[in-house]
């Protein structure tokens, strides 16, 4: 068996280490890899889709939308274009997040697996991994795979004489986080700048080259050829919930054993930060979370016993995102937090559209007043219009919003530290006295 189908004992971050090298491919055909293509291969491209609809399988990239329904929107049959293409999105930019990453450097012929099934079950011939500038240790172990792979046949023409045909390339990214935006991306490949366009037309109708494209997430198509390989129903009896699987959770912030485990979608909050992540460092007490990486809304000790899945995420009032929660604890300043992410965030814009490239960096010249004691008591009310103003549905995509959710949660959970902050400064009323 491959990692993912071992039992989830350990954490991945104690097993996969730069100095523990991968499975090669025959340890990796040894433990049951490439069963999955095999099966797949045998069966009709639609019937692999409907197998990845019926096991419950969402897109761990952040958005969870379900991956078989995504692979069921490309045409297929006689007049559907010829070219079509399959993406990893292998640009884990995310701040707190590090899964893809394991399973990058871990297991990079179980990417690979995964990308030849979508590529048969959407009548793609050609694939690219896009990948984190940053990541290059995965970038060596990834293109010793696909040499591998490319010398056994596994990828080129006629696929273990299956007449299916499939090139994989491996796509290093110049380094900017807006590439991990579908759209933007997509540009990128294309050697266009990494700018978002609207959706519709969503990829899978005209995506790379104008062509139809799936983008997966590197988790999600690394769930492919297990699903294949053991059916459905094995894969949603993992879960607690509705989704199927199990889920990389990661956890990061002053605990004890900050990491990463493969765990049952659903697990709860607790069990995560308190078993697996041994709780907080001594004398310090939980104040909030953010749940999946940088852009979802901060919930606090409240939601401990929250199962952390797409949908009772959402219903706690934030978004599941990557499942690598940020834990805040009670003696860190979650000014200076939030004016970290908005740092990070204000720098990553694209800079296409008015309300993000102007409207982050206002965001985090006013955090960074009140972070150093300049602070306004109008700063808060500005905040919380910023966060209206630069909100879904008022820019080109989802950097903005995302960027807006830690801020909006910030001032509704954490409201007393920013009056005190505001209230630490001099009132913007009295300046205006002084100087005139
Ligand atoms: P989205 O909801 O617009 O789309 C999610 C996916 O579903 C996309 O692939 C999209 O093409 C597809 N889709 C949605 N509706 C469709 C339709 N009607 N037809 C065909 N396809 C459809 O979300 P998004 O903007 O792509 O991604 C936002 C998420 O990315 C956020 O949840 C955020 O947490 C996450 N994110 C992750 C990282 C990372 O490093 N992993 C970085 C930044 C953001």
């Amino acid at each position: 068996m491959t990692q993912r189908t071992r039992p989830p004992d350990k954490p991945l971050t104690d097993r996969i280490r730069p100095e523990h090298p991968p499975y090669g491919l025959a340890d990796y055909e040894r433990h049951g890899g490439f069963q999955g293509l095999r099966a797949a291969l045998k069966m009709a491209p639609q019937d692999v889709t409907g197998l990845i609809k019926a096991a419950g399988l969402r897109g761990r990239g952040g958005a969870g939308f379900p991956t078989g329904v995504k692979w069921g929107l490309v045409p297929m049959g006689a007049d559907a274009p010829k070219q079509k293409y399959i993406v990893a999105n292998a640009d884990e930019m995310e701040p707190g997040t590090f899964k893809d990453r394991l399973l990058l450097e871990g297991d990079p012929l179980q990417l690979i697996e995964g990308m030849i099934i979508g590529g048969y079950a959407i009548g793609a011939s050609v694939g690219y991994i896009f990948l984190r500038a940053e990541y290059v240790l995965a970038a060596e172990r990834l293109r010793a795979a696909i040499r591998e792979c490319r010398a056994r046949h596994l990828l080129g023409r006629d696929i273990l004489g299956s007449g299916f045909d499939f090139e994989l390339y491996l796509h290093t990214s110049a380094g900017r986080y807006i590439c991990g935006e579908e759209t933007a991306l997509i540009s990128s490949l294309e050697g266009k700048r990494a700018i978002p366009r609207a959706k519709p037309p969503f990829p899978t109708t005209a995506g790379l080259f104008g062509k139809p494209t799936v983008v997966n997430n590197v988790e999600t198509l690394c769930n492919v050829p297990h699903i294949v390989h053991y059916g459905a129903d094995w894969f949603r009896r993992l879960s607690r919930c509705g989704d199927g699987g199990t889920k990389i959770y990661g956890a990061s912030g002053k605990l004890r054993r900050p990491g990463a485990w493969e765990l049952p979608m659903g697990t709860t909050v607790r069990e995560i930060l308190e078993e697996h992540a041994g709780g907080l460092r001594a004398g310090l007490k939980l104040r909030g979370f953010l749940p999946g990486g940088a852009s979802t809304d901060f919930l606090t000790a409240e939601h401990l016993d929250l199962p952390m899945d797409f949908d009772s995420v959402a219903k706690a009032g934030s978004r599941m995102g990557t499942g690598t929660m940020i834990v805040l604890d009670d003696q860190t300043d979650v000014i200076g937090m939030v004016r970290n992410l908005m740092t990070f965030f204000a720098r990553e814009s694209c800079g296409w559209c008015t309300p993000c490239r102007d409207g982050l960096p206002w965001g985090e010249k006013i955090l960074a007043g009140l972070h150093t004691g300049r602070g306004q008591p109008e700063d808060l009310d500005v905040l919380r219009q910023l966060t209206r103003w630069l909100g879904p549905g008022r820019t080109f995509c989802a950097h903005a919003p995302g960027a807006m959710e830690p801020l909006q949660s910030a001032l509704k959970h954490f409201r007393v530290d920013f009056e005190r902050a505001a209230n630490r400064g001099v009132p913007i009323a009295a300046t205006a006295l002084q100087e005139s």
